[in-house]
């Protein structure tokens, strides 16, 4: 442990004990630092966020919690079943035919028990973890940042001198927030509805538990993802207009409608019975016009989050705590914490944002979903998207140049026939419009 400066209480102090907040506590530790994690909920505590990517093991590894992982027995995801809303195309995104990654194979996971084991790894390895302690506000000095904390189990309010702070306080955002960081995402202003499910039958084959991604002929489209022997977690995500014309009463009849209109999740939930309260999220996609400033560092998704449809944020969250650890033990060694020593974190962030946003802002357009759920994209192409889907997001330069080859056969698609037009493009089908997006401009989706 670094020795600790008579005039912190710690060296670093992170805020949030999600999947973002305990990697970085858990990596500041394995590095030697003396850490303290405020997390305001006691765990478990309810998430969503269920499905991983492959690159998700290379951060159990790092984490020292791959052993755990696998005792827990999570369903596993060995890639992506993608069907059509008739259930016509289907096509299967095969994580095993993913060269670039460590091991393909991942899992979907009960978030309540996933967070758990990560933040008693933190606990393990040394963390001074505090749940029910919410991090008021956070001041920075110039040679310190200065915390306040609430906790909830003595309602005592204390004060935290340490030298850097990581912000994981996930969609809070308490420095986005303070400093007024975000970046909206207009093109992504999507809205989730969503609940837990027994008796959804699984996947025939000798992979049961992959996730199922199923487009709607409009702009919606769900998720099916077993969670564990008995539960699915099932959520439709509809952009917001599409939203406006679908809302009909309360969440749970808005959901009931979209099932019962969709033709193969209908079949798929014939039999299902609902297990909790049917939940709701919007506005869940946004960027940061800076990922770190003078002693402070956001990470996951106190930094910038992504639509649902690839299922990047934990992996994300858990990649960028472990960097933001590596950022602050740099700084520490040179003894500057000052914004510009976190110039190469941030551009990475940020990279990593815009490199999936690609993928995300194309698939709500026509025709990224028509070349996407169709049979026929050359294999080799397809499987370079794969790869990122796997979360491999900075692949090699022959991935990154098929990958461009795949945007080029969207472009195509937009003008001619490559492949079957299997989606709507009235504007009832709810797309966001192409004029209020100058990322889907800049991308050339
Ligand atoms: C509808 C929907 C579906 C999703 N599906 C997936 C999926 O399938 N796969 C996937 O990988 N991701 C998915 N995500 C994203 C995923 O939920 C997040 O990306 C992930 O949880 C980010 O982890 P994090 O640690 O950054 O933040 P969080 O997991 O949100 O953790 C933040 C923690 O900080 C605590 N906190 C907040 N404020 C304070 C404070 N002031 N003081 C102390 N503690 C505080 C909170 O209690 C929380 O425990 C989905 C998101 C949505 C909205």
């Amino acid at each position: 442990m670094t020795t600790s400066d008579p005039g912190y209480d710690f060296d670093f102090a992170v805020a949030g004990g999600g999947p973002a907040g305990s990697s970085s506590a858990i990596s500041l530790r394995q590095r030697g630092h003396s850490v303290v994690l405020f997390e305001r909920e006691i765990f478990p505590r309810f998430h969503i966020g269920e499905s991983l990517l492959s690159t998700a093991n290379d951060s159990f590894a790092a984490l020292g919690v791959a052993k755990q992982i696998e005792a827990a027995s999570f369903p596993e995801k060995w890639g992506a079943r993608l069907f059509t809303h008739d259930g016509q195309n289907g096509r299967y995104v095969d994580f095993t035919c993913v060269r670039e990654v460590t091991k393909p194979q991942t899992y979907q996971v009960p978030r309540e028990e996933f967070d758990r084991i990560l933040l008693e790894r933190a606990r393990e390895v040394g963390v001074d973890v505090r749940e029910a302690c919410n991090v008021i506000t956070c001041e920075f000095a110039a040679d310190a940042a200065i915390l306040d904390v609430a906790s909830r189990v003595d309602a005592a309010a204390r004060r935290v001198r340490v030298r850097a702070l990581v912000d994981a306080t996930g969609r809070g955002g308490l420095l986005a927030r303070k400093f007024n960081l975000r970046t909206e995402e207009p093109r992504l202003a999507n809205v989730a509805i969503y609940s837990h499910y027994t008796n959804v039958p699984r996947l025939e084959g000798p992979r049961p538990d992959d996730i199922r991604l199923i487009a709607r002929d409009d702009a919606g489209w769900f998720w099916l993802i077993p969670i564990s022997k008995e539960l699915t977690s099932v959520g439709v995500v509809l952009p917001k207009a599409l939203y406006r014309r679908l809302a009909n009463g309360s969440p749970e009849e808005t959901l009931n409608g979209t099932i019962s209109d969709t033709p193969i999740v209908a079949e798929l939930m014939r039999e299902a019975r609902r297990e909790w309260p049917v939940r709701v999220e919007k506005d869940f996609s946004y960027s940061a016009s800076a990922y770190a400033g003078n002693r402070w560092i956001l990470a996951g998704d106190a930094g910038s989050f992504l639509d649902p449809v690839f299922s990047t944020g934990v992996s994300i969250a858990m990649e960028s705590g472990i960097e933001a650890a590596a950022a602050l033990h740099r700084a520490l060694a040179r003894n500057d914490f000052s914004a510009s020593t976190f110039a190469a974190f941030s551009r990475r962030q940020r990279k990593r944002f815009e490199t999936f946003r690609r993928f995300v802002v194309g698939f709500y357009t026509p025709q990224f979903r028509d070349v996407f759920f169709s049979p026929e994209p050359p294999t080799l192409i397809f499987r370079s998207v794969a790869t990122m889907l796997a979360g491999k997001w900075n692949a090699s330069l022959w991935t990154r140049f098929l990958n461009q080859l795949f945007f080029g056969m969207i472009s195509i698609q937009k003008r001619f026939k490559i492949t079957r037009r299997a989606f709507r493009r009235d504007r009832e089908a709810g797309y966001p419009s192409e004029v209020s997006s100058k990322g889907s401009i800049a991308n050339g989706v």
